[in-house]
């Protein structure tokens, strides 16, 4: 099964919070004050080229784009 998701959609395992970037790289302090107020998440430096794109701020569940946006899972 494959969800069309993007940044702002309603997360489709918890269906309450919603969905923010995932930022990679060196975070600035923009970056860290952007995360403090919901807005994006911190993915940290190390990309390994194939990382999820967007995550849910009420569960943690992250999603990866493959075609379209799908689930993944990494717990
Ligand atoms: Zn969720």
């Amino acid at each position: 099964m494959s969800t069309t998701l993007r940044k702002g959609s309603t997360c489709p395992t918890c269906n309450k919070a919603t969905l923010v970037p995932i930022v990679y790289g060196l975070p600035t302090g923009d970056t860290v004050q952007e995360a403090e107020l919901g807005m994006i998440s911190i993915g940290g430096c190390v990309v390994r080229g194939n990382d999820p794109e967007l995550e849910c701020l009420g569960c943690n569940e992250k999603f990866m784009r493959n075609g379209e946006w799908v689930l993944t899972y990494e717990r």
